[in-house]
């Protein structure tokens, strides 16, 4: 069956998954570590190996404190967080003490999955994150090696939901079908997702050189996954396993789409313009030497954040009378209406700066999606 969400299933969509769907799940990348070593990894350079916690695109400087988790999951209004990594159970501690803090935090109804592969699958592991009140644990077996296959057994004896999280893998059918044979009767539901390319696959792990190409020029889904996904779909309902296929359209225009707009409702500036996407269009005034160019990510994070910031209050009090003037500690810029930009861009100018009109995610990270120097 098809649902409204650009995916199909066949029974009940998981409470983990209808809470993503709706944008209402945190995304808390618990670390980059991991020893599988999958050919299809999916996990950014600037995250994968690295010990690096996010709550969706927010990098938590201080794992220990949980406030910017927090304030991210209040500003995309979560009901929910899904953990993710990395192997998450490689920082298992630190699982645990999320769990407890979010749900002492938000109340027992916030629910929280988590997506481990089975390597490190134990049952004292497993014991820790029932106990810290884990409501679904989806697993991610080796499709080319069962060994560990039988880790995934351990998770019945706990009052929670299970679930398998695989990509539907072009020339996979015959694994794939026997991994469902496996979780028949075992496990509560199955997750295909649409294989998708990225930069990160075509450098370290070649997707390329398997043959594998996107359907499109537009898309990254893989040519072929949704044809075997949607067989596996079928062959899982033989079997009486509740399945769904999720796509890269899903993932996109729907889960980052709603999350998006919650937070740019929440975290925009009063005088900034929303799009129907739910990006920003706002005046940005930038320091000559962190004008956003090649390696500008770089720049950023290597900046003198003091010396940038008496920069911009100096700058601020000199583009005054405009009140609405607001110095961005995060990017360490200033930004203004886009309407004053424009009428001031000359004076700006004169004052060393550069104006520009930004369109950017409300996002943490803010990335930008177009920048119009004036
Ligand atoms: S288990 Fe996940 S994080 Fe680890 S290598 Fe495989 S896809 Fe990457």
């Amino acid at each position: 069956m098809k649902t409204k969400f650009h995916s199909w299933c066949s029974g009940n969509l998981s409470e983990g998954c209808k809470l993503c769907v709706k944008g209402r799940k945190l995304v808390l990348f618990i670390t980059g570590l991991c020893g599988q070593r999958c050919w299809y990894c999916p996990i950014s350079e600037e995250k994968f190996s690295k010990d690096v916690v996010y709550a969706n695109e927010w990098r938590i400087k201080n794992p220990d404190n949980p406030e910017e988790l927090f304030k991210e999951a209040e500003l995309t209004e979560a009901k929910g967080a899904g953990i993710t990594g990395g192997d998450p159970l490689m920082r298992i501690e630190r699982c645990c003490l999320y769990i407890k803090q979010l749900k002492q935090k938000y109340g027992k109804q916030f629910h929280i999955h988590l997506y481990t592969p089975l390597k490190l699958v134990t049952k004292e592991r497993l014991q820790k994150l029932y106990d810290a009140g884990l409501d679904e644990i989806r697993f991610h077996p080796n499709l080319d090696d069962d060994v560990l296959w039988n880790n995934l057994e351990l998770a019945q004896d706990y009052c929670w939901a299970t679930g398998i999280e695989i990509p539907a893998i072009p020339e996979y059918g015959e694994k794939t079908k026997r991994l469902i044979d496996f979780i028949a009767g075992k496990i509560n539901f199955i997750n295909l997702n649409e294989l998708e390319h990225s930069d990160t696959l075509a450098s370290h792990y070649s997707l390329d050189e398997r043959g594998y190409r996107t359907k499109d020029n537009i898309s990254y889904g893989i040519r072929g996954s949704k044809e075997i996904g949607l067989e596996m779909l079928e062959y899982a309902q033989t079997k009486g396993v509740p399945a769904h296929f999720c796509t890269a359209k899903l993932k996109d225009a729907v889960q980052l789409t709603n999350r998006i707009k919650i937070r740019a409702t929440n975290a925009g500036l009063s005088f900034d313009i929303k799009t129907t996407e739910g990006m920003l269009v706002r005046g940005i005034a930038y320091l000559p030497e962190l004008k956003p160019e090649f390696g500008y990510r770089k720049k950023l994070e290597q900046a003198n954040k003091q010396e940038m910031l008496k920069k911009l209050r100096e700058l601020k009090t000199k583009i005054m009378p405009f009140s609405n003037v607001v110095i961005d500690e995060n990017k360490l810029r200033l930004i203004l209406p886009a309407k004053e930009i424009r009428k001031s861009s000359r004076a700006i100018k004169q004052l060393g700066a550069i104006p520009a009109i930004v369109e950017e995610y409300p996002t943490h990270d803010a990335t930008e999606t177009e920048i119009t120097f004036l």
